[in-house]
């Protein structure tokens, strides 16, 4: 027997929707590409998002088409969002910090028909926009009077185009499981990868950040995403936020200390989301210029592992509390969240800062478990470490073009390349990639482990640890460090640093020293390239 309740699709024009209807007036401060602060609400965001849709329709766009986004987060770019969806179509947004070939080579994937693009990247698309072949129109987020020169052909300004719309349109009847967004992963293996979002699990996803014990955001809120829409969808906060009607302040492209403290304090921000190095800089910021945060309550750290010293300075130092979160672009993203369940609610100090250390518990919609290479599930008992993997109507069942399908099983479970164990409690910890995972001998040691205590020495600047082919053994460990400026540490003192802190036969078989390590666009360390240049290395 059905039961007797309403269909009431969950798409994400209701988000939108919701947000004008009970907030209208909430503002959305962004600070623009052009420079000044720009103030506007969820009323307008609406109704511009509306002209959006109709104009994307006017001008042939149809259902389902990929519509580029490569732009900051900024109000505009919020409503090119919900625009795009609610003519049915597909944001796919782009990362600019991406190399220009691979940005090239996801957009012919996605087959992009046009594209929003931010003042700043023009340069850039100037150049690469000839090599896509599918695009068919760039609309650029400014207004006439700041519109560049530009070559190519079909360039609009965002302003200019908007002001042929009128209020004479309805969002598009989509079904709840049809593609609303896509992103692509970095790619640190391969080729990237396409995940393709839908109404239904963006809506879902949104519903589930803002939780208590996820997010925990209300309408009282102010909030700041410092994570890029174009970085997993800013962590689900472009849905959540509307949903529960939360005013949003918007960096633009400034994400440095000083601009980040100034929105946080002009703002009166009480929640915001970033990366490690965005916080480390303004807490850099704060440090030299003896600043305080009395507005911000919160914030979610999460995209690589949160350092102890960032969660203990912010609790410690500012009254914020610190909520490391771990997810993927393949979960919309998040994944879990460490929030303070009742058995670790009356910790303090160095025991709370341990726990903070693990990447959280799974909010409902997302369930997890760690196998070992033969899939079986093994014990939560905060130890026995093995692959990570998840399922829930939020997870990606496959990538776009039919990539991967290596990462999903018959059960549904996703594969997330992560390798961590999971306490009594529901905590997870991630202590390695799957990729990155050191084995020796049959047993696997953590690379990120060794790097973390390699850091700890006061004269190492970074450390990556990869494995080095080994006869007997099958991998051992070679620690990769950068000195920091004018220090000389050698590599008996950093072994010796770090003897007693791990078991023996984790010990790294040898220390190389190099001016600086490679990153990937989003930030982590790229050990792909570390690999190939290390490849044949000869230990002692
Ligand atoms: P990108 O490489 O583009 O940032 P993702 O955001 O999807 O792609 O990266 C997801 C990966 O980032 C995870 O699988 C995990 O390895 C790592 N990660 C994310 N959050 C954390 C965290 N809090 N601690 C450790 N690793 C994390």
């Amino acid at each position: 027997m059905l039961g007797l309740m309403q269909e009431w699709p969950l798409v994400c024009h209701k988000v939108i929707d919701h947000a004008a209807r009970q907030h209208g007036h909430r503002e959305i401060v962004s600070r623009s590409v052009e420079g000044p602060i720009v103030r506007t609400t969820y009323n307008d965001i609406r109704l511009r998002a509306l002209k959006v849709a109709q104009l994307l329709a006017r001008d042939g766009f149809k259902r389902s088409d990929r519509i580029g986004t490569l732009a900051w987060n900024t109000g505009n770019h919020l409503e090119a969002w919900y625009g795009i969806m609610g003519m049915g179509g597909v944001y796919h947004t782009l990362n600019p910090r991406l190399f220009p070939e691979q940005l090239v080579w996801i957009m012919n994937h996605a087959e992009d028909q046009a594209l929003f693009v931010d003042l700043t990247f023009m340069p850039l698309i100037e150049k690469i926009a000839p090599m896509v072949k599918s695009l068919r129109k760039i609309i650029v987020f400014t207004d006439k009077a700041h519109m560049p020169a530009t070559a190519l052909p079909n360039v609009v300004a965002y302003e200019e185009w908007l002001a042929d719309g009128d209020d004479d349109f309805r969002w598009v009847d989509v079904e709840e499981n049809e593609a609303c967004g896509m992103c692509y992963t970095s790619g640190t293996t391969g080729d990237p990868k396409g995940v393709l979002y839908s109404h239904r699990s963006n809506v879902i996803h949104g519903m589930m950040a803002a939780m208590p014990d996820a997010m925990g955001i209300s309408s009282r809120d102010v909030i700041l995403p410092v994570v890029p829409m174009f970085h997993a969808n800013a962590w689900g906060l472009g849905q959540s936020a509307p949903m529960i009607g939360a005013k949003m302040v918007m960096p633009g492209g400034k994400m440095d200390g000083a601009s980040i403290y100034e929105l946080l304090d002009t703002e009166k921000v009480t929640f915001s989301a970033a990366v490690p190095t965005v916080w480390l800089m303004l807490l850099q910021h704060l440090e030299a210029n003896n600043l305080t945060l009395p507005h911000l309550n919160k914030v979610v750290i999460g995209g690589s592992a949160c350092p102890r010293a960032i969660t203990e300075k912010f609790e410690k130092n500012y009254g914020v509390q610190v909520i490391h979160a771990w997810g993927m672009t393949e979960m919309s993203p998040l994944g879990s969240l460490c929030t303070m369940k009742p058995e670790y609610q009356d910790l303090t100090g160095e025991a709370l800062l341990d726990v903070k250390q693990t990447q959280g518990w799974s909010p409902f919609g997302v369930e997890m478990k760690v196998t070992d290479d033969d899939d079986r599930e093994l014990p939560w008992d905060g130890k026995t470490f093995g692959r990570l993997k998840v399922r829930g109507p939020a997870v990606a069942k496959g990538y776009y073009g039919g990539a991967g399908k290596e990462q999903f099983d018959a059960d549904g479970w996703f594969d997330t390349g992560d390798v961590a164990h999971i306490n009594t409690n529901g905590y997870m910890q991630i202590t390695d990639r799957s990729k990155d995972v050191i084995k020796s001998g049959g047993e696997w040691i953590s690379s990120i482990e060794l790097e973390n205590l390699a850091v700890g020495h006061p004269e190492v600047a970074e450390a990556a640890v990869i494995g080095i082919a080994h006869p007997k053994w099958d991998e051992r460990p070679l620690l990769v460090v950068v000195r920091k400026p004018g220090k000389e540490p050698t590599k008996e003192q950093i072994l010796g640093f770090m003897d007693g802190k791990i078991a023996k036969w984790w010990m790294p078989d040898d220390v190389v020293f190099v001016p600086e390590i490679p990153h990937t666009a989003t930030g982590k360390i790229q050990k792909t390239t570390l690999r190939e240049h290390f490849k044949g290395y000869k230990l002692p």
